[in-house]
């Protein structure tokens, strides 16, 4: 009897496909060495990759804080938060988290992904719409198709064409989605515009602060205090969510507003219900990391002059090339390389070197504009900065040459 193959033996040729064309991903094991450094599949590289902006995740206060948390708690919160998984200490970490996001109240998730994948279809659902800038996140993205919201998708900060789409929808219930700062180019979203085109169109406006919380704003508030929307001047049109695990260096998330609102998600999220909550002894870092990311402001300032020291750099090392430098004030600097091949053989130059520095390539970017992801962090020095620079100016005018002359440029 024949029988048709099965699609399950298919998953080797699958993988080798992927293989075909250059899109297998690979981990590497990693080991902190302090600073920016990372010991790499064994190999010591100073790494330009990590989301740890302000170099807080092996903080010692929040080593400590963490033990003291699991002396306390234990290592597991055993439960959902809404049967017996709501520590003390994660009680705690809320009402901080709302005090220093100066918002009404916050909900404490486990993570940024599952946060967003859950409180969209929360808020909106099947007769509702939802409008989302093309550059969000892949979780606001994955959370909007499971809301099953009619979904209008804008180009890239382009507020006209928000506001027609806006002005034609027919639903009653309009949510507005957008990350505060774009985690491929580190630009910040006209978040005023934004909301002044909510108040117009009575739109609720959500936004992923992922990479601007303890970074952007007074004492790291976050991009909402940058625009001086929170506090007094809060809107009970926002939702501000953010995530704990890269500036403040440990994991998880959060999101703050409206207490009603608040608790309408606390009530319908299934991405909360039906997960056991965070462990207590990471809001206990978080708390201990709250305090540092408030007080300690010499870690935003010595970013801020790295930022300035890698572009003024980059704007001189990058004359007479084709690469650009995308306009970021942020800790996310994209050099916007071109072609795909060229951008992993400054990659792998760049390796060589001991640096690490991710080239992230299509689909994630706009076809045509492979680039590296540099990500600058408190833990850097100016040496550091200075060191890559360096390198990156001795492989432009080689990788460029091999380029023209249609070379090989895997063969660095
Ligand atoms: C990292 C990130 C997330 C996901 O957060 P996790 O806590 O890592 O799950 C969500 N949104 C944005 C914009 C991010 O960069």
């Amino acid at each position: 009897m024949k029988t048709s193959p099965s699609w399950i033996d298919e998953f080797p040729a699958r993988i080798a496909e992927l293989d075909r064309v250059h899109l297998r991903r690979k981990r590497r094991v990693v080991v902190p060495e302090g600073g920016a450094r990372l010991q790499v599949d064994g190999q010591s590289m100073l790494a330009f990759c990590s989301n740890d902006y302000l170099g807080l995740a092996g903080h010692p206060a929040l080593v400590e804080a963490a033990c003291a948390g699991a002396r306390a708690f234990g290592v597991g919160s055993g439960a959902s938060p809404l049967v017996s998984g709501h520590s003390m200490a994660n009680a705690a970490l809320e009402e901080e988290l709302a005090r220093f996001t100066q918002l009404p109240r916050a909900l404490y998730f486990y993570a940024g992904y599952a946060t967003n994948i859950g409180i969209v279809p929360a808020l909106v659902g099947e007769g509702d719409a939802l409008f989302s800038d093309a550059l969000n996140h892949a979780c606001l993205i994955d959370g909007a198709r499971l809301s099953r919201a009619h979904i209008h998708r804008y180009a890239h900060g382009d507020l006209a064409a928000l506001e027609a789409a806006l002005a034609q929808s027919p639903a009653r219930r309009k949510l507005v989605i957008s990350d505060a700062v774009f985690s491929m180019d580190g630009d910040i979203a006209d978040i005023p515009a934004l909301l002044a085109l909510c108040e117009r169109y009575d739109a609720l406006l959500l936004l992923d602060d992922a990479h601007g919380f303890g970074v952007l704003g007074p004492q790291g508030r976050g991009s909402l205090a940058h625009f001086e929307l929170a506090g007094p001047n809060a809107s009970r049109r926002v939702l501000y969510m953010a995530t704990l695990g890269k500036a403040a260096g440990v994991a998880g998330a959060f999101v703050a507003g409206d207490d009603a609102l608040v608790e309408w998600l606390l009530q319908k999220t299934r991405s909360y219900t039906f997960a056991t909550a965070a462990p207590p002894l990471l809001a206990s870092a978080l708390c201990e990391s709250l305090a540092l990311i408030e007080t300690e402001q010499w870690r935003r300032d010595h970013l801020s002059r790295l930022i300035a020291r890698l572009r003024e750099g980059l704007a001189i090392a990058l004359q007479g090339t084709p690469w650009t430098l995308g306009e970021s004030t942020t800790a996310i600097q994209a050099l916007v390389i071109g072609p795909n091949d060229e951008a992993l053989a400054v990659m792998e130059g760049l390796r060589e070197r001991g640096l690490w520095v991710p080239a992230i390539r299509p689909p994630t970017v706009p076809e045509g504009t492979a680039r590296l992801r540099i990500a600058l962090s408190a833990a850097h020095s100016e040496a550091d900065v200075d060191r890559l620079l360096q390198a990156l100016a001795e492989l432009a005018p080689r990788i460029l040459k091999m380029s023209l002359e249609n070379l090989d440029v895997h063969c660095l």
